[in-house]
């Protein structure tokens, strides 16, 4: 068995569950025609969580960095109550102290039996929620087309209401749509309770602009994004947004949490229901099959730490830093990082280009720093599209 790896990896999502009982719109897993979910088996079977929990268990121990493990999808939960303590109480016991477990969820299958398991084992809980029922429904439909709303809300609502709640409950996650009011969005989450939020930007690339998005140099998530700043900075009991509290640290010097943004590395591994390992799979938003690894490394039978200790590993963390002469130039370079490469990619340049979101990150990034008052870094350019 190897040693160790020559990078940190940071987190671990694990795809209990290959299929999900919601089919939304947006979702790069299945709707941006990456069909590799297909040949996945449709939940993870004990070998393999056998092998996951003694692998992440030897990862975890070979490196100084803290590894967090979190069960994704999919929808994790599709892998039931029992799989799913068996799963989390073996991991529990062999990942070293300091590693976090987590869930991330839709929300619709969140029991209170489910809550109770995540508390005995301390597994923090995300789930995903757009906002108020119109414009969560208008994407995050079930497999009848019917809107997931109000089920996802009586999840949070009972996770809101369990005892260890402040332990366990780690926030919202939701995607941003640009048409949307993002005071009515703002306002909405916050009232479900929950103790912090994240936005994540509609998927696209230069070949294929995001939703909302109508050229390249338009700036609909910025300005989106600056009104949810204001609002955010006006409202005397605020939730946490790991967004725009890590743009902040990042401005003032600080570090960031979290990838998309600053330029620290996180490395992320994926595992699929089939014990296949992949680099981070919002790489699939660049172009079938880019998540993948030339050699196929698998967790079941082989040694992760073997497999992944060659050259390959380092060409993905390489990835993370942007190779465009305008992002090289650029002087927020240290606080946007170059927006997540997945979002970089052209067929022309590969993933050197700037984000797609370049100038949306320009314009939020210069109202935080006006808001802090403190004067931009050079003049912006929003040259560099392909
Ligand atoms: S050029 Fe754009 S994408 Fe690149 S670092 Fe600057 S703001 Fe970010």
């Amino acid at each position: 068995m190897g040693s160790a790896l020559n990078r940190q990896i940071d987190t671990v999502l694990v795809k209990t569950a290959s299929r999900c009982n919601l089919d939304c719109s947006y979702c790069y897993v299945y709707n941006l025609g990456d069909e590799g979910w297909k040949s996945q088996p449709r939940r993870m079977a004990d070998a393999v969580m056998a092998a996951v929990i003694d692998q992440l268990g030897a990862l975890s121990k070979s490196q100084s960095h803290p590894l967090s493990v979190v069960l994704h999808g999919g929808e994790p939960l599709l892998l039931g109550l029992g799989a799913t303590e068996r799963f989390i109480s073996g991991l529990k016991s062999n990942l070293r102290a300091d590693a976090g477990l987590h869930v991330q969820t839709n929300g619709v299958l969140l029991t209170n039996e489910f809550i109770d398991i995540f508390d005995r084992f301390d597994v923090g809980i995300s789930i995903s929620l757009d906002g108020p029922a119109e414009l969560h429904d208008r994407n995050r439909l079930d497999r009848h087309g019917d809107g997931s709303h109000e089920r996802v809300v009586a999840g949070v609502a009972r996770l809101v209401a369990h005892s260890a709640r402040d332990r366990l409950f780690s926030g919202l996650l939701a995607v941003v749509d640009p048409t949307s009011d993002p005071v009515e969005v703002y306002e909405f989450l916050k009232a479900t309770g929950a103790p912090s939020f994240d936005f994540l930007y509609r998927d696209g690339n230069h070949d294929a602009l995001p939703p909302g998005k109508s050229q390249r140099d338009s700036t609909e998530y910025g300005d989106w994004m600056v009104r949810l700043l204001d609002h955010y900075l006006a409202d005397l009991t605020p939730p946490r947004i790991r967004v725009l509290d890590d743009l902040i640290r990042l401005i003032l010097g600080g570090q960031g949490r979290k990838e998309g943004i600053g330029q620290d590395e996180y490395g992320i591994l994926v595992i699929d229901t089939d014990g296949r390992i992949t680099r981070n799979d919002t790489l699939k938003v660049a172009f079938p099959g880019a998540d993948r690894f030339s050699f196929d490394p698998s967790i079941v039978n082989r040694d992760l730490l073997d497999q992944l200790a060659g050259a390959e590993l380092d060409d993905y963390f390489n990835l993370h830093h942007p190779t465009s002469p305008t992002c090289e130039a650029c002087p927020e370079l240290t606080v946007c990082g170059g927006g997540m490469p997945a979002h970089r990619w052209s067929t022309k340049n590969g993933y050197s280009n700037p984000t797609v979101f370049c100038s949306d990150q320009l314009q939020l990034i210069s109202a935080v720093r006006s808001r802090l008052g403190i004067a931009a870094k050079g003049i912006y350019s929003h040259e560099g599209s392909p």
